[in-house]
């Protein structure tokens, strides 16, 4: 069967790849630690399966409209506009199944042949198999080891052109939990108003601060009207398998968008959307405890990494990733990521999983119990000092 030629530039997520091969090790009697996938370990909390359940007793099991269930859309857009500080309109809300979805439709309507995408690498691996896809020039904006994993503002300054089309930031960041500062955002804001870019603001792990609160780059000047801001359900209630996320989108991009969802999946699940609804109107208790626990894990995590010869780890201030740097160990990223798995039962993903600038790192996911986290710092240590 010949593919369309298209299909050879769409890249993908090896998370899933690498959670497969370890649950295949796993089926064969391996004792393995996962610390790959970035989902917390928690459930669903209870309130919210609730509100699901009752949703399904009465009656939301249809289609709703593509952008979503209105009155999802106006909770959604309150809660948006405590947090951002400004009124943003149900209008401009669009639910979609997951956060994901949002990136996607927003790379197809905005980005074609010719168009530069200016994307956070290392970073989520589908914002460059995204804009490659969809036929634009992927450039990626180096985080640097030594600026806590932030851009530098300079060399961002030296990338931007008036072929840019859209600048993606991820604050804060996954693989490296960093946080932008606040003044960065405000540069970046400058330069995608000079160039009439657009931005892509993926909040996703807005909830995941560790020290200080998020800061949206919708604060800053112009910025309202050409922001996507993504957001989701996904991270901040572990609700990965429910697939909820939204989007805000400034006024010309909704009716678009709203077509890319009737074209593909029509709407969202009608009872994850008033799950998702629950969620964001109970009161928010889940989610600092959630945080208050990552935060715990994060310092055993580090300060275990650091302990380990050849390993060093900058202390990650949001999100729930330890993201090291393993040159030390003599082995690139990739060996580094298959002889853990395979000598010492740990699940890591290598850093070029996000790309090519991830090379000498590896992603370590602490969404599992502080005690897993020691026992894997324990083989690691003893894994380390057989190489
Ligand atoms: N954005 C970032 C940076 C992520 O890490 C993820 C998930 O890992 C997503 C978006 C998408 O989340 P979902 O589609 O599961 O809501």
């Amino acid at each position: 069967m010949k593919l369309a030629s298209r299909m050879s530039r769409l890249g993908t997520e090896t998370a899933f790849e690498a959670l497969a091969r370890a649950k295949g090790l796993e089926a064969q009697g391996r004792s393995i630690i996962f610390l790959g996938i970035g989902e917390p370990d928690f459930d669903t909390p209870e309130h919210i399966v609730d509100a699901a359940k009752n949703a399904l007793e009465s009656g939301h099991t249809h289609y709703t409209p593509s952008p979503g269930i209105t009155e999802v859309r106006q909770i959604i857009a309150a809660a948006m506009s405590s947090r951002l500080g400004y009124k943003a309109a149900a209008s401009n809300v669009i639910v979609t199944p997951g956060g994901k979805p949002i990136m996607f439709f927003t790379i197809l309507a905005l980005v074609e042949e010719g168009d530069e995408v200016i994307y956070p690498n290392p970073g989520f691996p589908i914002y460059e198999s995204m804009i490659r896809f969809a036929g634009g020039t992927p450039v990626p904006m180096r985080l640097h080891e030594e600026r806590g994993y932030n851009p530098d503002v300079d060399e961002l300054r030296s990338q931007v052109s008036p072929r840019t089309k859209l600048i993606i930031v991820n604050s804060p960041n996954n693989p490296c939990g960093s946080v932008i500062p606040e003044a960065d955002l405000e540069a970046i804001a400058e330069m995608a108003n000079e160039v009439d870019a657009v931005v892509l603001s993926d909040e996703i792990y807005k909830d995941f601060y560790f020290e200080g609160e998020h800061v949206s780059i919708t604060k800053f000047p112009g910025m309202r009207d050409r922001t996507v801001v993504l957001d989701g359900l996904s991270k901040s209630y572990a609700m990965t398998g429910w697939r909820v996320g939204y989007g805000l989108f400034p006024h010309e991009l909704v009716e678009p968008i709203t077509r890319l969802v009737t074209n593909s999946v029509s709407c969202t699940a009608a009872f994850s959307q008033m799950a998702a609804a629950a969620a964001i109107e109970a009161p928010q208790l889940s989610v600092r405890s959630m945080v208050a626990e990552f935060k715990q894990r994060r310092d055993i995590i580090v300060q275990g990494l650091n302990e380990i010869p050849g390993i060093t780890c900058p202390e990650p201030k949001g999100a729930f990733y330890a993201f090291p740097n393993i040159t030390g160990t003599g082995l690139t990223s990739h060996e580094f990521e298959v002889r853990l798995l395979e000598e010492a039962g740990i699940s890591a993903l290598s850093g070029t999983s996000f790309g090519a600038f991830g090379e000498g790192f590896a992603r370590f996911s602490f969404a599992n119990s502080q005690e897993n986290l020691r026992e894997a710092l324990r083989r690691m240590r003893e894994w380390v000092s057989t190489l």
